[in-house]
């Protein structure tokens, strides 16, 4: 991927303790650092900041132009009479082991980038997996029997399963 950090400026500060920060202006991360810091340790923690800066604008285009709020409206309406409610349902670019995910505390939805590459009915399944969690947070029966309304569900548990990543949650 393209990176949207040209160059890293470091600036040691002898005032600084411990902790290390970092933005970026114009294509140019100006970290500000510890001055007895060691390299080794700034490394690390510039590789990580650059990580984390790069997946914010990665997750920012992403969603830019989502079909995933509209496709979310759809099976709402299809499978729980447009009844649930939720903030919003948004791409994520670093749940690695997971899917989906669904935080009830604040009504967002997470769904994994990589389903993007995968066929709709995949990714469906995935979004009525997460929005049936909305209304039965646990994997009981209930659930399930909610969730197997969309035919494909089964068929859906399989690719994914193939794909080695753990589970939906
Ligand atoms: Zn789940």
């Amino acid at each position: 991927m393209f990176s949207i950090i040209k160059s890293v400026v470091i600036k040691k500060s002898p005032r600084r303790k411990r902790t290390v920060s970092a933005k970026l202006v114009d294509g140019v991360m100006e970290v500000l650092a510890p001055a007895n810091i060691s390299k080794a340790d700034l490394d690390k923690v510039i590789e990580n900041l650059k990580r984390r800066i790069e997946n914010k604008k990665k997750k920012a285009e992403i969603n830019r132009d989502s079909q995933l709020p509209r496709r979310a409206e759809e099976l709402n309406k299809k499978y729980f009479k447009g009844q649930l409610r939720f903030n919003r349902i948004e791409y994520s670019v670093i749940q690695r082991k997971r899917f989906g995910t669904c935080e009830l505390r604040n009504g967002t939805i997470y769904i994994n980038e990589c389903l993007r590459k995968m066929p709709q009915w995949v990714e469906d399944y995935v979004i009525i997996h997460e929005l049936t969690h909305l209304v039965c947070p646990g994997h009981d029966r209930r659930f399930w029997q909610l969730v197997r309304r969309y035919p494909k569900a089964e068929r859906a548990i399989g690719y994914l399963m193939a794909k080695g990543i753990k589970e939906t949650t």
